[in-house]
């Protein structure tokens, strides 16, 4: 039985690993449950899944599930920083699937995996801001992070076709998000709306922005360099605007292995749980016919320059890759706030990037306060 500890349970991959437990009663538990401040989404989870531990974002939202609940049933309830701390690290939890948006999924993940836990890695700004430190506590305590990320999800499972180091490139597919059609003039005035619009995958706010000025691809550039220790020179990424191949490896030989699917996040969702078992899902099967054609078409990083700069940054390491996440956090935010226009995202992450000095080999430290100054410095 996986015991699960849910760390962002209201977001959208939060909710869909819900859906993939409450289809497989028999294999998958939640023993905890970690939310931001969507109180009410959280109490019909709490009710349906009866977690023993619940942490929220504040201390008097903590105090309003607490006067919600019925008498008969009372998890324990926990807040802030340390209650998301407190879930990553539960002792009833054999495993952690992180899905919170952002880098403040850095300290869980860390606990998690210092507690041992197997990691479904839905967070990928964890491994964007602290790959290095992440990676090396899970290789210290022996933990295996699994990807959830579509896009990952499809290497590691292309990664069982062939020995690691027969391994030559990886190919990432990207659906263009959705502006994929508009021009650099275009995008001058579009609005938020328009942006949340994505044309294949239903997601958080967060993530459909950064698929719109291919940061999320860049983000993902990172995380594939870190979970599968490649150079960025193995990492391709092409578009595809079907999203139905996944991702692709490959080999020495030239073959080349991908993974394909109607695009569904309960399946790398539910794989991450199951691994190295699959285990029946009810979703849309793949229909080629349907499907009819896939398109594919070179990335241009004139187009997208959020991808070449994600690139720049990951090659120089250090702390320049948490500076590049922080301010995009802080710019993507603005953004939907209506503070910034679309194109702005993309000048204030720029100009964070390029006045920042770089820290090599960070420690936690420098990292924290690498991010701290990025927001800073991108909210002015
Ligand atoms: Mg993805």
């Amino acid at each position: 039985m996986k015991k699960i500890a849910l760390l962002g349970s209201t977001g959208s991959v939060g909710k869909n690993t819900l859906e993939v437990v409450a289809q497989q009663p028999d294999e998958f538990q939640i023993v905890a449950l970690a939310a931001g401040s969507n109180i009410r989404l959280l109490q019909e989870q709490i009710k349906l899944y009866r977690p023993e531990l619940v942490s929220v974002g504040s201390k008097e939202l903590a105090d309003e599930l607490r006067h919600s609940l019925g008498a008969s049933y009372k998890p324990e309830i926990v807040h802030g920083e340390e209650g998301l701390l407190q879930v990553a690290s539960h002792p009833s939890a054999n495993f952690v699937m992180t899905a919170v948006v952002g880098s403040r999924g850095v300290s869980p993940t860390l606990a998690a995996i210092e507690a041992g836990k197997s990691i479904g890695l839905a967070n990928k700004e964890t491994l964007v801001s602290a790959g290095h430190i992440v990676m090396e506590t899970a290789k210290k305590h022996g933990v295996e992070i699994i990807p959830v990320d579509s896009e990952h999800s499809a290497i590691f499972q292309c990664l069982h076709g062939g020995r690691r180091e027969d391994v030559a490139k990886i190919i990432l597919t990207a659906s263009g998000g959705s502006f994929r059609d508009l021009t650099r003039e275009q995008l001058a005035d579009v609005t938020v709306t328009d942006a949340l619009n994505h044309p294949n995958w239903s997601m958080g706010a967060k993530i459909t922005i950064d698929s719109a000025t291919m940061m999320n691809k860049g983000f993902e550039v990172l995380e594939a360099h870190w979970l599968f220790d490649l150079s960025f020179d193995q990492i391709e990424c092409v578009l595809h605007r079907e999203s139905i191949i996944h991702s692709m490896v490959e080999y020495k030989d030239r073959a080349v292995i991908a993974q394909l699917g109607t695009p569904d996040m309960k399946v790398p969702i539910q794989y991450a749980l199951s691994y190295p078992r699959r285990l029946g899902l009810q979703t849309e099967p793949l229909d080629l016919i349907k499907a009819g054609t896939l398109h594919f078409a070179r990335m241009d990083f004139a187009r997208f320059p959020m991808l070449k700069l994600a690139y720049e940054c990951g090659r120089l390491g250090g702390t320049m890759p948490t500076v590049l996440n922080a301010a995009n956090e802080v710019a993507v935010a603005r953004f939907l706030q209506g503070e910034v226009t679309f194109l702005q995202i993309e000048q204030i992450v720029e100009s964070v990037c390029e006045s920042h000095d770089v820290v090599k080999q960070p420690t936690l430290e420098a990292i924290f306060a690498a991010d701290a100054w990025a927001r800073q410095a991108a909210a002015r």
